[in-house]
């Protein structure tokens, strides 16, 4: 595989930033692939090689790359100014079109990130309930603040562990519930009743392996969050796509606050917080003094407006719809050359996302996990793209082709993957 301006481009950013890297889902050793322009399903890196992206930048681009419709709308935007200290009238829009999607998005609140979105959702939920604890999810990602930036690793371990330098008193606040497990979640969360502020889930965490969350479970928290007066939030900054009104209401629950973020933006910077007006009553400035004084230079910005408009346009209740059957169809392709190979790998998923999960090491492997890195060079090399630890997603510019295309590389990929560890 010639990547050999990749490698050029790396040599100089080591030098200029730390590990050459501002993004650390996006490191790859030795080196990262540099990506210089994407269309549609496709991206075309530093080297000139074209390949069918379907990472689409952490699942955020749900219809691809520079999709013809979201390009002229974020530069009519960026022709009138890119941003003001004042509001827009494509923020009325926006928040308009995203609260018309689903009924308990009463008001909405603008970030730009998902981590910012969370922040303020949590904040939200201590300043209305004015408690200071909150319960995640073990394992679950939800973005860089440091409240959530316990537990997050995956590992699904019961014990709130922090990120280096996260101080006690936030490890502290920050209590772990078990997935999936009703009576497990509801042990610890009753234990805490009194001092949390809120229960923070995504519907279908990616980072524990993107299998959804059990009606059963939702019921649980639901009811706990009724009886203690805890908020129940939830977090679609990635799980949002599945649905048309996002994945909780799929899975059959209802939050009190959404965290809404990547597809919702159209590419462009994005974060929102959306929820019952109970709640978002803590941002009012209207009245005095609000509860939760929130600013931010790009709250709301014109552009990120004018491009999540037009992403949500184009994401009709059909468009979600087909994109969620292609990634039925890749997930049972993939689970068959899987099963085809001996090995008991498993792939998860809903809708248009899917995760490809090694839960053992093949032969010739150190670890289930190097394995998975190299399975991602070699569809690389197959002129295919996904996350290095298995995450993929469907966009809306894939048909039949791309989905039997990426079917033939992964049974390629993976098949010589087993055979170089076999050596
Ligand atoms: N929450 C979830 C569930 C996410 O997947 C992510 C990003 N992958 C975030 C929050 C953070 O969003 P952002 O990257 O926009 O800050």
């Amino acid at each position: 595989m010639n990547t050999e301006k990749s490698a050029a481009l790396y040599a100089r950013a080591v030098e200029v930033m730390p590990g050459g890297n501002s993004r650390t889902a996006v490191y790859s050793s030795p080196y990262p692939v540099y990506i210089r322009s994407g269309s549609g399903a496709r991206v075309t890196d530093a080297d000139g090689v074209e390949r069918l992206d379907f990472l689409n930048n952490s699942t955020t681009l749900i219809h691809g790359h520079a999709h013809p419709e979201l390009v002229k709308a974020i530069a009519e935007a960026v022709g009138r100014g890119t941003s003001f200290g004042m509001p827009t009238p494509v923020e009325v829009e926006y928040a308009e079109a995203l609260t018309a999607r689903n009924e308990t998005f009463e008001h909405v609140r603008f970030t730009s990130s998902g981590t910012e979105a969370v922040m303020m959702a949590i904040q939200a939920a201590r300043a209305h309930t004015r408690r200071p604890k909150i319960a995640k999810i073990a394992g679950a990602y939800h973005g860089a603040y440091d409240a959530v930036a316990v537990n997050n690793d995956g590992s699904g371990s019961l014990i709130s562990h922090a990120v280096t330098g996260n101080p006690e008193g936030v490890v502290a606040n920050t209590v772990v519930i078990p997935f999936n497990d009703p009576e497990g979640a509801l042990a610890v969360l009753r234990e805490h009743a009194a001092d949390l502020a809120c229960v923070l889930i995504d519907p279908v965490p990616w980072r524990i392996g993107l299998v959804p969350a059990d009606k059963e479970y939702l019921d649980a928290l639901r009811a706990f969050c009724d009886e203690s007066g805890a908020v129940l939030i939830s977090d679609e900054v990635g799980s949002y796509r599945v649905g048309y009104h996002g994945a909780l209401r799929l899975l059959g629950g209802e939050a009190d606050l959404t965290v809404l973020g990547k597809v919702v933006g159209g590419g462009m910077p994005i974060g929102a917080v959306a929820g019952r007006r109970e709640v978002m009553r803590v941002f009012d400035p209207s009245q005095g003094a609000p509860a939760l004084p929130h600013s931010g230079s790009y709250n709301a910005n014109p552009v990120s407006m004018a491009s999540g408009v037009a992403s949500l346009r184009l994401l009709t209740p059909e468009a979600v719809e087909r994109i969620g059957e292609l990634g039925e169809r890749l997930r049972t392709a993939m689970r068959g050359t899987i099963e085809e190979t001996g090995l008991d790998w498993r792939v998860n998923g809903l809708g248009s996302l899917f995760r490809v999960l090694a839960t053992s090491a093949p032969e010739g492997y150190a670890s289930p996990a190097a394995a998975m890195k190299r399975l991602y060079w070699v569809l690389l090399d197959h002129g295919v793209h996904i996350g290095d630890s298995g995450l993929g997603c469907v966009s809306t510019p894939m048909g039949d082709a791309e989905v039997e295309e990426f079917g033939a590389a992964f049974g390629a990929s993976l098949r010589q993957v087993l055979a170089e560890g076999r050596g």
